[in-house]
């Protein structure tokens, strides 16, 4: 497995990337907004599209 991503803290246990519930490991990640385009509100409308089951 590769190093974790400096700075970011993922809690998603089951991505094929992340590290005991807290680090990410992918070699970088893309964040979207939920319903797409550009402009969220809140942090719970993005998300991350680099996930993997
Ligand atoms: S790829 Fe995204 S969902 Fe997966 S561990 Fe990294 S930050 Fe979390």
């Amino acid at each position: 497995m590769s190093h974790a991503l400096q700075g970011v803290k993922c809690t998603v246990k089951n991505c094929k990337f992340n590290d005991n519930g807290t680090l990410c490991t992918a070699s970088a990640i893309e964040v979207n907004v939920d319903d797409g385009g550009n402009s969220a509100r809140q942090s719970r409308e993005t998300n991350c599209r680099t996930f993997q089951a």
